[in-house]
């Protein structure tokens, strides 16, 4: 058995002022075995198509990996961009002699200027350019999807955990109904609806209500015989996009009324809770101070969620910590790269320094911050990720400086937008974990497959920023008109 693999995928963030180009996807594109080769041993879609391939002993062809990019969210696709890549993959497919089957790593909130719904397209021309056979395509939660894609593929998966710690997992499922259908003791059969909801990332993290409750509900249709798999994304509302919000997808063995009767029924139960979806959040002023009343009252440590900042780089939340007297304080990315090179050339190690950083990247970002410390790291940390996501994973940091700026107030200035969903990303930098009592994450909930173990209150707070919470402060202009609550038939009707 021969089957092809590619991983196309990206979450386009179409309120982003940061391009998508093809000169930022090329340094991050593989061909070949170098597209298995991130991937191996590590929990990720395509270890997980790997598993299983490699039980059956199949054959495994790897085309392309593209759709990562270095730095903060990018913005639309040129369509120029998106043809060069799916012209590339559709060219490699077509070259295979004898393929049994494609394995799709796609994500779901792709956006590109003239091209509609990407993955559906995608889908399209792999399946005329590998002859028609089997296409299995696993998709992030955060997908934009209607029923142009489960038309084109012939069977979608998608994670159904948010932080996203089965993207392997959700590569097996997909990986296993692809070598049945391929052997005939399979017929994968889809239901699509689309309850029309748009929610912020912040309010989908799947162990708690709402999701959790939709989640509930498809395990349990699950256990049904002919139920194969059941997914909700809840999708992904930083995206301008035709199909955007949550679909609801039914994979049956065969039984199309049983697909229809199950995607409707988990449609319905969203769209009796959609408004547990939406709820206000403080902001930075409100938030700092309800996380220092925390702080007294021992509840340490704090991680502060900052959400909506998608280009790393907003001071919202730090402004009010320094003003508001906050200590033993990290905040382990404030991006400038104007800044960090400034350090890298003219201060050292153990230096005391002033430098204004931040609040430069978009018209959200706040104004730049005066930091006064000593320097205490400066370099381009390597290191290997500790948590649930994508354990044991590399990480090469751009050139960073870690700020002491007295009473264990630790500021980390980086090249470019810099995450910690786990301890590495301090750690690196020589910051003591333990001495902290506020950590500062420009996440929304992917840290918290980590850090819900390690802080005592995980704390979102709504900062200006490209993706907000509160969604109606967005400037739609593609959703579909009757998406609750920023559609245009819902606004005016309300
Ligand atoms: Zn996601």
């Amino acid at each position: 058995m021969r089957i092809a693999i590619a991983r196309f995928s990206h979450e386009t963030c179409t309120f982003s002022p940061e391009p998508t180009t093809y000169e930022k996807l090329e340094s991050r594109a593989a061909r070949g075995e170098a597209v298995l080769e991130d991937s191996r041993g590590v929990p990720s879609y395509i270890n997980g198509y790997m598993r299983v391939l490699q039980k059956e002993e199949a054959e495994i062809v790897p085309v392309l990996s593209v759709g990562m990019v270095p730095g903060p969210y990018t913005s639309w696709w040129p369509q120029k961009c998106f043809d060069r890549y799916a012209d590339e993959l559709a060219g490699g497919l077509a070259e295979i002699p004898r393929l049994d089957g494609v394995l799709l790593a796609l994500h779901g909130a792709m956006a590109v200027r003239g091209v509609p719904r990407p993955e559906a397209e995608i889908v399209r021309r792999v399946k005329r350019a590998a002859g028609g056979v089997p296409v299995m395509v696993t998709l992030d939660l955060h997908a934009n999807e209607d029923h142009e894609l489960t038309d084109a593929a012939d069977g979608v998966f998608v994670i159904k955990t948010y932080p996203h710690v089965d993207s392997q997992e959700t590569g097996e499922i997909a990986t296993r109904c692809l070598i049945d259908t391929i052997a005939g003791r399979f017929e994968p059969t889809m239901s699509l609806r689309r309850p029309g909801i748009a929610s912020a990332s912040i309010f989908q993290a799947s162990d708690y209500h709402p999701m959790k409750t939709l989640y509930d509900r498809c395990r349990c249709w699950e256990q049904e015989s002919d139920v194969y798999c059941v997914s909700v994304a809840p999708g992904y509302a930083y995206a301008d996009v035709v199909d955007m919000g949550m679909s609801v997808i039914a994979v049956t063995d065969g039984d199309r009324s049983l697909a229809e009767e199950v995607a409707e029924d988990v449609s319905q139960l969203a769209c009796s809770i959609r408004e547990d979806f939406h709820r206000p959040l403080p902001g930075p002023e409100d938030g700092v101070a309800e996380v220092l009343q925390l702080v007294e009252d021992g509840q340490t440590p704090v991680v502060i969620a900052d959400g909506a900042d998608r280009t790393g780089d907003s001071t919202h939340i730090l402004q009010q910590l320094l003003r508001q007297g906050a200590e033993n304080f990290a905040l382990p990315g404030l991006a400038d790269p104007k800044a960090a090179k400034k350090l890298r050339q003219e201060a050292s190690v153990g230096d005391t320094v002033s430098i204004k950083a931040g609040g430069w990247a978009s018209e959200y970002s706040g104004e730049p911050v005066l930091l006064t410390g000593e320097v205490k790291y400066m370099g381009c940390p390597r290191f290997r990720l500790v948590g649930p996501m994508r354990r044991g994973a590399e990480v090469q940091d751009g050139f960073v400086v870690r700020l002491d700026l007295g009473a264990n107030r630790q500021v980390v200035i980086s090249e470019r937008m810099r995450g910690s969903n786990d301890s590495a990303g301090l750690t690196s930098v020589g910051i003591d974990v333990d001495s902290l009592d506020i950590i500062v994450l420009k996440d929304r909930v992917h840290h918290r497959a980590y850090w819900d173990d390690v802080a005592a209150v995980d704390f979102p707070v709504d900062a200006p920023g490209l993706g907000p919470a509160d969604l109606t402060t967005l400037q739609y202009e593609n959703i579909p008109p009757d998406l609750y609550p920023v559609g245009e038939n819902y606004r005016e009707n309300n």
